[in-house]
């Protein structure tokens, strides 16, 4: 990406922290897809911008296209390893929609039959999750050793040729 990436507000953004390195599972040119620490159910994962992006609606036409694409490999890779085809998207932007972290981020969270009492209600866990991500210690977070194992999962998932757009 070539616009300019605000450097003050990267620099306490978990999402431009090396502490996610391990999470990620799919990567191109612009973009990664994330494991979530904190996941609200099981394969709950993100799709951000490498570079500190905000806003989805200032992505031009060749970032939307490789934003996209990426978001529907990483729906195959989290559907395949969880063995489902129903999935939850979600984006916020801005703190009126619900947004917390700033760092522009996709949630993907695949879902299963009777997962929740309501299939809905996954809505307000991701809300309150955002909170949670990085700097607040009431959702319970995986250990290191627990997203190493579902991380290696992914990757493998991932490194099947027709997981591939
Ligand atoms: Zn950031």
């Amino acid at each position: 990406m070539t616009k300019e990436v605000n450097n003050q507000a990267s620099i306490s953004c978990p999402f431009c922290s090396p502490d996610i390195n391990d999470c990620i599972f799919l990567e191109s040119e612009n973009f990664k897809v994330i494991y979530n620490i904190a996941p609200v159910l099981p394969g709950h994962s993100l799709v951000i911008p490498v570079n500190h992006f905000t806003s989805f609606v200032e992505l031009d036409e060749e970032q939307l296209l490789e934003f996209m694409q990426i978001t529907q490999e990483g729906i195959r890779i989290l559907c395949n390893a969880f063995n489902t085809d129903a999935f939850d998207l979600s984006l916020q932007e801005k703190p009126e929609a619900g947004q917390t972290i700033e760092h522009l981020h996709l949630h993907i969270v695949p879902r299963l039959k009777n997962d929740l009492p309501r299939p809905g209600d996954w809505y307000p866990l991701v809300h309150k999750n955002d909170d949670n991500i990085i700097e607040n210690e009431k959702r319970r977070r995986l250990s290191d050793k627990e997203m190493e194992i579902i991380v290696d999962k992914l990757r493998a998932v991932a490194a099947k040729p027709e997981m591939r757009v």
